[in-house]
């Protein structure tokens, strides 16, 4: 029985894949900037969508090509608001995945010149059952230079039913003249905060009993990209625990949890030596890689150097929560900065010394040492 109900978290990327661009997190400039094109009837014939992996790119492209072939997209000009409806003929067939009209191909596989010429022949005819085609070649910097060439030749003189749009994570391989007929957008990886949030969304509605800091631990491990970290709770799901607790995580990703830090830096900010020590001890003997202890321990100190210089600096930043920046200026008050600045410079060569220590828990001391006198 748990083999079938565990199966079904295998979709919760797909699942959970926004159905509107309102769902979008995290590319708010990019979506608002398609949702002005396709209020305007404006929308390119070609468009590049630049970013790093699992930031959003086929997604917002799907998106693209459902608005523009919806029969009723709800539109609200004065909100500068443009969604596909996800209940017509068209949306529900690009939902289902089997709409005619909506080609996607991976040009990783479909590098060469003849795959782009029998795309030039679907190009030519009409759409069959909508305003638009709409192309979707993903990881295009794959293409072979004769493809990118034919290619070319179809963005220089394109249908008037034909949208395209590219997507790669690496832009630098796109011939220049590719890149002088297409609408560019940036993708940014997302914040840390913004994975949390999903995650921890995502949780809920799937009752699964699981940790804020275990939360925590995933988001930080998915390092920008949504579906790593979607993929990595599905794991954790898949193993069977009906409760995915701090150091679940922790001792499978090999990272250190925020709330653990947090206790860490009370220590520190009360000048608590023999307190550090037993925490040091207590973690170590729980298995605690020091390692991703003492990376983690030096963007910390950074966070104590940023809030003295200047509090908005850390919300910038995007990796911490409201709660986490209030504690992180509560312990700033007992840290000064000098001392931050010194625990970003010890604690890093301590990291150098450590990974060619045999026992790596000595630098972490000395370090300590060093910062506390
Ligand atoms: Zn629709």
């Amino acid at each position: 029985m748990i083999y079938f109900k565990s199966m079904s978290y295998q979709v919760l990327y797909r699942k959970y894949r926004p159905q509107t661009f309102s769902e979008v997190l995290g590319q708010e400039r990019i979506v608002a900037t398609l949702q002005g094109a396709l209020l305007q009837k404006r929308v390119g014939h070609a468009y590049l969508l630049c970013g790093p992996r699992g930031t959003g790119k086929t997604t917002i492209a799907r998106l693209v090509a459902k608005a523009l072939n919806c029969q009723s997209p709800k539109i609200n000009e004065k909100e500068k608001i443009f969604e596909p409806c996800n209940n017509c003929i068209s949306c529900d067939a690009i939902n289902k995945g089997s709409d005619l009209d909506l080609i996607e191909i991976d040009a990783a596989s479909n590098r060469g010149i003849d795959e782009i010429r029998q795309l030039k022949e679907v190009i030519r005819f009409s759409p069959a059952n909508s305003r638009f085609k709409v192309f979707i070649i993903d990881e295009v910097h794959m293409l072979t230079l004769p493809a990118f060439n034919a290619l070319l030749k179809t963005l220089e003189e394109p249908p008037a039913h034909a949208i395209f749009i590219l997507a790669t994570t690496d832009p630098e391989k796109i011939p220049p003249t590719i890149l002088s007929r297409v609408q560019r957008f940036n993708f940014k990886k997302l914040p840390q905060v913004t994975i949390f949030n999903k995650l921890k969304e995502i949780s809920k509605e799937e009752k699964i009993n699981i940790e804020d800091g275990a939360l925590d631990i995933l988001a930080q491990a998915a390092d920008g990209c949504m579906r790593d970290g979607q993929s990595l709770l599905t794991q954790f799901i898949l193993s069977g625990d009906l409760h995915i607790s701090e150091e679940d995580a922790m001792s499978v990703l090999g990272r250190v949890s925020f709330v653990r830090l947090e206790e860490f830096f009370d220590l520190v900010a009360q000048k608590n030596l023999a307190g550090i020590f037993k925490f040091l001890e207590k973690e170590e003997g729980e298995g605690m890689n020091l390692i991703g202890f003492l990376q983690a321990s030096i963007f910390y100190w950074r966070y104590i150097l940023l809030s003295h210089i200047d509090e908005k600096l850390l919300l910038q930043d995007g990796h911490l929560t409201q709660e986490q920046i209030k504690k992180i200026s509560e312990q700033k008050k007992l840290i000064s900065k000098d001392e931050a600045f010194k625990g970003v410079e010890e604690f890093s060569s301590a990291l150098v010394s450590a990974k060619n220590s045999p026992l790596p828990r000595i630098p972490l001391e000395l370090a300590i040492l060093k910062v506390i006198e």
